[in-house]
């Protein structure tokens, strides 16, 4: 997060949660987890279309080349190194409360550092609809009830 941008709630401020972490030799995100073990076998691995077409034998390096270091966890979890890349980030924010998830790999020891955060009443758009239809349904059955006991 820039520092020009401090107006807008970031996912790493104000949490009030620990944030789960684990450490993995294979990606915890399915997101290119088949790639990796291409990559730990040796075999050809689809090239970045944005660099080129089709497929090939590629080092850790070159292949996560397109990733950048998230500066707001630097660290790897299993070595303490800072030469890390993000392969994965996803953030849901529901009335903001918010949930989110960054996985790492590590260029020195290519371990990879799986964090994992949610806010303690977090609940997911689905579930806050949910919940909200379930307190309109109730408290019109309250109505009804309050009604039906004031009838003769
Ligand atoms: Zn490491």
């Amino acid at each position: 997060m820039g520092a020009t941008d401090k107006s807008l709630p970031s996912y790493c401020d104000n949490l009030q949660s620990d944030i789960s972490t684990a450490i993995n030799e294979n990606p915890k995100a399915f997101v290119h987890s088949r790639e990796w073990n291409k990559i730990m076998n040796g075999d050809p691995v689809q090239i970045n279309p944005a660099l080129g077409q089709g497929f090939k034998i590629m080092t850790v390096n070159e292949w996560s080349a397109a990733w950048k270091r998230n500066n707001d966890f630097p660290d790897c979890l299993s070595c303490g190194g800072k030469h890390t890349v993000e392969h994965h980030f996803s953030q849901t924010w529901t009335r903001g409360k918010k949930k989110w998830e960054s996985e790492a790999l590590c260029m020195d020891c290519h371990m990879f550092s799986w964090r994992e955060y949610c806010d303690p009443d977090f609940l997911a758009p689905e579930e806050y609809e949910k919940a909200k239809w379930d307190k309109t349904i109730t408290a019109y059955a309250d109505k009804v009830a309050a009604e039906e006991a004031l009838m003769p």
